[in-house]
């Protein structure tokens, strides 16, 4: 049966029809508010629920795996229709704010040597009710709408597509879960608060500066050392890391605001003054923050031969001045989630370790 809540309000009209939009409006409303059965849907006739109950279903996947980390992380574990299973992150910022993480495939084809979900390989993309309902299991964890009340996104201030899969290469269907996310009649959570994180598609890049949706974007560089960065991630032998920056700038030009370089720090890898002169020269010309992310530790994972390990703090520390001193703006990534297994790349894997 077709499932309503991944459906932009235009969509669920149509998949409503013949019955009159003011009833579409009305299931988008419950929706937004998190009510996933029909039977809670107090102002339609008990007639039509029957009748829709025949037709559709309002969600399609299961909160299967609930963890909290001692930090406040929230990792929740989710069964889709078809048996795979997922992941999404509710992160606790400093005070009250939340950021909800989002997966937008299950598995990656992407292949980087430091990922975990790189390592379980590509399983297959998400659709737009799938990526929603992630949204609306973790605005629940965060005490925002509850079934009946109205709709407010709780403490959830930001969202990142940074969980399982590459969004870049899902952009279709991502673009129909955030114009529901985003729909001022509905959920209607701030593109300008959404963050993406690709590992550098440029065609998707390009896709996104042309039609939206305007969203924040950060590039997982890794490393600007070309030869190095295509043997930590397969996927960019075929992305040239000058066609990436030309779809950066044009990103840039087109009114996409300042982009972030995540640089994941790998112990002993990429942490030297050739990869701070190669990031600084990569940057040149784009307005950019750097972001970085000491390696989350995955078990088994290995880098030619050699057990990747998370960098010391000095080299941490002096990675960070050399890029200053390039005249970088530099920015360090919290590693929220650990005891969940619920930090940067460290999903696809439920039980902690
Ligand atoms: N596929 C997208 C988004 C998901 S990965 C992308 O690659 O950008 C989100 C971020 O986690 C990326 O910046 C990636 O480099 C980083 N990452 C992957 N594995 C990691 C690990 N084990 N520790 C820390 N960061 C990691
Ligand atoms: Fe995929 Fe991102 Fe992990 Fe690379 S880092 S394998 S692109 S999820």
């Amino acid at each position: 049966m077709p499932v309503l809540c991944g459906l932009p309000l235009a969509e669920l009209t149509q998949a409503l029809a013949p019955l009159p939009r003011f009833r579409a409006v009305q299931i988008f409303k419950w929706i937004a508010r998190g009510v996933l059965s029909f039977d809670l849907m107090s102002d339609l006739p008990l007639s039509l629920r029957e009748e829709l109950k025949g037709r559709f279903t309002v969600c399609s996947s299961v909160v299967a795996e609930r963890h909290i980390d001692n930090d406040g992380t929230v990792k929740l574990g989710i069964d889709l229709a078809n048996s795979a299973r997922i992941e999404a992150v509710l992160l606790a910022d400093a005070g009250e704010r939340r950021t909800a993480c989002l997966s937008t495939q299950a598995g990656c084809p992407a292949g980087c040597v430091f990922c975990k979900t790189g390592s379980l390989g590509f399983m297959r993309n998400l659709n737009p009710a799938e990526i929603v309902e992630q949204f609306l299991f973790l605005r629940e964890a965060a005490g925002g709408s509850i079934a009946g009340g109205s709709i407010a996104n709780g403490s959830i201030a930001n969202i990142v597509i940074m969980g399982m899969g590459e969004p870049l290469l899902n952009l279709a269907e991502l673009r129909r879960a955030l114009a529901v996310i985003s729909d001022p009649q509905g959920m209607n959570f701030s593109k300008r608060r959404i963050t993406l994180s690709t590992c550098g598609i440029s065609e998707g890049i390009i896709d996104l500066a042309d039609k939206g949706p305007n969203l924040c974007l950060a590039l997982s560089l890794t490393t600007a050392c070309e030869e190095k960065r295509k043997r930590l991630m397969p996927v960019t032998t075929t992305q040239p890391l000058a066609r990436v920056k030309e779809a950066l700038a044009y990103f840039q030009c087109k009114g996409g605001g300042r982009i972030t370089l995540e640089a994941v720090l790998l112990g002993g890898i990429n942490t030297t003054s050739e990869d701070a002169a190669a990031l600084a020269e990569f940057a040149r010309g784009l307005d950019t923050v750097v972001n970085l992310i000491p390696w989350n530790p995955v078990q088994g994972l290995v880098f030619e031969g050699k057990a990747l390990k998370e960098p010391s703090a000095r080299e941490v520390e002096s990675f960070t001045r050399q890029l200053e001193e390039l005249g970088l703006k530099v920015t360090r990534r919290y590693r929220k989630g650990r005891g969940v297994m619920g930090a940067c790349g460290q999903l696809g894997q439920l039980s902690p370790t």
